[in-house]
């Protein structure tokens, strides 16, 4: 089975809100890791308003309408959502989606810092409705917390949300988690919270498909900065590949989030997409 890669022109040519126009040298920056023959490029379409009005009130739609970012974003979550049932359905194997203008600040009332639809509440709204989708876990090691997302979720005791930010809390369900990683640490020690935090628990909750919302403005020198190095994503990335094969069939998709630096953007996706592409 193959790996998805959802990418579009348009990401490449503009300087987006927040995100700049870290993806200005792709496709081709990726270009080694699309000559891979378990590797399938797609470009993604618009995704349907229809879909989003079942996540986003209509004001977080018309807020948006004719900004340049627009189109982005709409193209970003079609990117998701395509990925979200080809992968559920065994049609690919993971997938990486990139993503401009949509994201985890998108709540159900209001969207802001860049992110202005959800790219995860689409995604498995769409996985439930056509594909029978039980559970979902949805990891997010953005540098900021994943407030949209988790308003989305807010009273859906099936999808766990593990959320590495600046606060310690759990809810009564024990599906919405937020892990504070503080602001100067190490890739040792964000990767141990990530396995004691995120690793045990989707191992009890047994999800179908893990969903990841990762931002690289973690990165020492991003925006976001917690004092990572650039290999800690990759580390990252074949972490949460290998749990993704051990607890729900290899089902696992990667959403660009924060993050605003080229060089970064350079260096940790396409190797991402190869180590999703690997058999093990
Ligand atoms: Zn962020
Ligand atoms: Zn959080």
């Amino acid at each position: 089975m193959k790996t998805g890669v959802f990418f579009h022109p348009l990401f490449a040519s503009k300087y987006w809100p927040i995100m700049g126009n870290k993806f200005i040298k792709f496709p081709e920056a990726m270009h080694k890791a699309l000559k891979s023959e378990n590797v399938i490029l797609f470009e993604p379409k618009k995704i349907e308003r229809e879909i989003l009005m079942k996540v986003h009130r209509s004001q977080v739609l018309d807020g948006i309408k004719g900004k340049p970012y627009e189109q982005g974003a709409y193209l970003s979550v079609g990117g998701c959502v395509e990925a979200a049932e080809k992968v559920y359905r065994g049609e690919l194997k993971n997938a990486f989606v990139f993503n401009v203008s949509a994201g985890h600040h998108a709540g159900r009332n209001r969207a802001w810092g860049g992110t202005y639809i959800s790219c995860t509440g689409p995604m498995l709204k769409k996985l439930k409705e056509t594909c029978r989708l039980n559970k979902a876990a949805i990891l997010d090691t953005d540098s900021h917390h994943g407030d949209g997302t988790r308003d989305i979720f807010a009273e859906d005791n099936d999808v766990l949300h593990v959320c590495f930010c600046s606060s310690d809390n759990v809810d009564k369900s024990g599906t919405k988690v937020d892990v504070d990683v503080k602001w100067d640490t190490s890739d040792t020690r964000y990767l141990k919270q990530v396995r004691t935090e995120y690793f045990s628990r989707v191992r009890d909750f047994k999800p179908e498909i893990i969903i990841h919302e990762l931002g690289h403005d973690t990165c020492s020198g991003d925006y976001g900065d917690r004092g990572l190095t650039k290999d800690f994503f990759i580390q990252l990335v074949k972490e949460v590949k290998s749990l993704a094969e051990d607890v729900c069939h290899g089902r696992y998709i990667i959403i660009t989030m924060g993050g605003a630096r080229p060089d970064i953007s350079e260096y940790i996706h396409p190797p991402m997409i190869d180590i999703l592409s690997q058999s093990h």
